[in-house]
C-alpha cells in the first residue's frame, strides 16, 4: 500500500481531503486546522455538499462542503 505517491492527503482534525500542493513535494495544510497533522493513509471518501442536510455530515460533524475522509490514520 506503499506505492500510492499521488494519493491526497487528509487533515486528521476535520478530515478534510486536501487539494494537492503546486509543489507536488510539499505537505498540504488544512485551511481550517493548520496546526494538525495530515496524513495520506486514509480510508473512504465522501463527497458533503450539504453539510446541514447530510445525514453522515451531520455524524461527522462537517460544516463545510468538500471532500472528506472517513477514516484518517496518523502514525
Ligand atoms: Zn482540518
Amino acid at each position: 500500500m506503499r506505492e500510492m505517491p499521488s494519493k491526497q492527503y487528509a487533515c486528521s482534525e476535520c478530515n478534510l481531503i486536501l487539494p494537492d500542493p503546486e509543489d507536488k513535494k510539499e505537505i498540504p495544510q488544512c485551511p481550517y486546522s493548520p496546526t494538525a497533522p495530515v496524513s495520506n493513509d486514509w480510508q473512504g471518501l465522501v463527497i458533503i455538499m450539504n453539510p446541514e442536510t447530510s445525514e453522515v455530515g451531520k455524524r461527522m460533524g462537517v460544516t463545510r462542503p468538500g471532500s472528506y475522509a472517513l477514516k484518517v490514520n496518523v502514525r
